[in-house]
């Protein structure tokens, strides 16, 4: 079985972002900015945040952190986004997700400034992105995309099956491999016989968010398997699918961690580098 690897694979998209991001501080006399906006002390939400400031510096990007308290209001938290928004040195913004209940996600998707939103995830970036014209494309569907690309893997003509139907993962998902020519069903938590499904497709990408929830009896023999599913479990990192399971049963799969994960944050740092290079006029 091939293990489709995303730590290597984020890798070379990282090294294939250094010379850009010399390329614009020559051009602009500063580097690509990324800031993030944290409410809240959700720790696996800090560990992500921090991550992701870590992966900016080490491609000579720079990325502040902005850590607010779980009680912040609405009023605080919009008056953050549009300080960021009007920031010249500012190239990308992420908010955390999820949010605190309290606070409400659609108010600052509305808010944050499509020209500097990293994740694609503003109703305006996705309103482009359904129509085919991207600014730039929600970052874990994409990374999918990059890593099944440097594996020679073209899903054009298969079956793919995508489990989960969030904004943030399972729609964009289906976008981009109906753009690839792939035929695709989407299933969902009313699906009926779920695995009537995923045993059919030739390629099943699974965000349903649910630790373990499939196995080696959901998959057919030579399937692509993408696990996007990120659930810690003490110390450790499981997926959605049980690994261990179809390791050595499907054709090709992708491990949690080291497999979307990665794909995640260099996707980030490309959309944030595509972003600050599309507001300074270089491209
Ligand atoms: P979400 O909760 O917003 O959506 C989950 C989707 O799965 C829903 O559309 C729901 O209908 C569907 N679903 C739930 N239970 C199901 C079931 N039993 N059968 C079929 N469908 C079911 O979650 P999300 O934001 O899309 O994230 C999904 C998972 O991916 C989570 O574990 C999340 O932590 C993870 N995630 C990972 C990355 C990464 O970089 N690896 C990025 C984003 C999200």
């Amino acid at each position: 079985m091939l293990i489709l690897n995303g730590k290597e694979v984020a890798k070379e998209v990282r090294s294939s972002l250094a010379p850009r991001v010399v390329s614009f501080m020559k051009e602009t006399g500063r580097t690509p900015h990324l800031s993030v906006v944290i409410v809240g002390d959700d720790s696996a939400s800090h560990i992500y945040v921090k991550n992701k400031k870590i992966a900016c510096e080490a491609v000579g990007m720079s990325s502040t952190i902005h850590a607010l308290p779980h009680n912040t209001t609405q009023q605080e938290l919009n008056d953050k986004i549009t300080q960021l928004n009007n920031d010249e040195t500012v190239d990308g913004i992420l908010v955390q997700l999820p949010l605190p209940s309290h606070l409400n996600t659609d108010e600052v998707l509305r808010l944050l400034s499509p020209a500097k939103d990293a994740d694609g995830l503003t109703f305006n970036s996705l309103g482009h992105f359904f129509a085919g014209k991207p600014l730039v494309k929600p970052c874990t569907p994409e990374g999918v995309m990059t890593m099944l690309k440097h594996y020679g893997i073209s899903p054009e003509g298969m079956r793919a099956v995508v489990v989960g139907r969030s904004n943030i993962v399972g729609k964009p998902m289906a976008q981009l491999l109906i753009e690839a020519n792939a035929t695709v069903t989407v299933c969902h938590s009313r699906t009926k016989n779920l695995s009537e499904f995923t045993r059919h497709g030739d390629l099943v990408v699974v965000a349903a968010g649910k630790a373990g929830l499939l196995g080696k009896e959901d998959f057919k023999r030579d399937a692509i398997v993408i696990d996007v599913g990120m659930h810690r479990d003490g110390g450790k990192l499981r997926g959605d699918v049980r690994f261990e399971e179809i390791n050595g049963w499907v054709k090709a799969a992708t491990p949690v961690p080291g497999g979307v994960g990665p794909m995640t944050i260099a996707t980030l740092l490309q959309n944030t580098c595509l972003l600050a290079e599309t507001r300074a006029g270089l491209r």
